[in-house]
């Protein structure tokens, strides 16, 4: 069902079947030049909801800017660059993109877990762990890289991109200063804590989060549209909330540690999670990768902030106090 939520500015809410996150808002901007943000999974589901969107709007031509490289916003682009859609990404996240369609990502991703502890057992190389590997985009696309300082003129609106690392290396909002609408993707959410994961060539990604946070908080917004729930009414209301929530993570992680040393995986376990499993060892195997990711995103930012101590034994990060 597409509904308008702003002048020209269409929502449609696109299906993640077996999916925590069940569905992504999709959005049309419609005038002279149409657009629409992010794909949806590289799933029938998801191009069959957005090919009716399309054809309800009866729109012809349309560009696609994409938010991030998580499969569930752009898992669809090879097939929206065939049929001759002009493709818009950040530079960062477009190569990142690219990379992720092939399967040397993937390994390098596997590898980078194991360094933080997650057991080798636990996924082995082909597997299904990571939703975002089962329906991800697997052909290189050849984007249009669009940067801050660029103005993305659709609908008569003036958008322009702001970098946003964080929740992924190169994240993008658009943002449109006059009329007050900001699109944020995955980086500000209203129902759910948008995930602060470890990524290829990443440090810090929660420092990375907070300062993009910042950024944002000090916009002047009206319009709020996320990827995921429903529309933010207050978006510095929210920025706060999601500040506390770190800081608490920060303390629990803390807390967590002794004098003895852990890895991320173990840490993991013994964090809070909204989770319906009776222990860690009934998580969903994805859960516990998300989970573990958490962990090493607050864990790396109390290492690199000094708080915390970090050593490398046999290829393998531990932490303690
Ligand atoms: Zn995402």
């Amino acid at each position: 069902m597409l509904t308008e939520v702003a002048k020209n500015i269409y929502k449609q809410v696109v299906p993640l079947p077996n999916n925590p996150l069940r569905e992504i808002n999709v959005y049309f901007i419609l005038g002279e030049k149409n657009l629409m943000i992010d794909t949806g999974f590289n799933r029938p589901e998801c191009e069959e909801a957005l090919k009716n969107a399309v054809t309800e709007l009866g729109i012809e031509e349309y560009d696609v800017f994409i938010s991030h490289l998580h499969s569930d916003h752009c898992g669809l682009i090879s097939k929206f660059a065939k049929s001759g859609c002009k493709i818009l990404a950040g530079e960062t996240e477009g190569e990142m993109i690219n990379f992720e369609s092939g399967n040397l990502y993937w390994r390098m991703l596997d590898d980078l877990f194991i360094k933080f502890g997650f057991p080798k057992a636990q996924f082995g190389r082909n597997t299904d762990i990571h939703p975002g590997r089962k329906y991800c985009n697997t052909e290189k696309v050849n984007f249009t890289y669009v940067d801050e300082g660029d103005v993305l003129e659709y609908g008569g609106y003036h958008f322009r991109p702001i970098l946003t690392p964080g929740h992924t290396p190169g994240h993008m909002c658009l943002y449109d200063a006059e009329k007050k609408v900001l699109f944020c993707g995955d980086h500000v959410l209203g129902t759910i804590t948008p995930n602060i994961c470890i990524e290829l060539g990443v440090e810090n990604p929660l420092q990375d989060y907070l300062s993009s946070l910042k950024k944002i908080d000090a916009l002047d917004v009206d319009v709020v549209l996320t990827s995921h729930g429903t529309m933010i009414q207050d978006v510095h209301t929210r920025i706060q909330e999601l500040f506390q929530h770190h800081e608490a993570r920060l303390a629990e992680v803390k807390n967590i540690l002794t004098d003895e040393w852990k890895t991320a995986y173990m840490v993991a376990q013994h964090m809070t999670w909204e989770i319906m499993c009776k222990d860690w060892e009934s998580f969903p195997a994805p859960q516990k990768w998300f989970a573990t990711g958490e962990a090493i995103s607050h864990l790396q930012y109390l290492y690199l902030s000094g708080i915390i101590l970090r050593e490398e034994r046999n290829g393998i990060y531990y932490y303690k106090k």
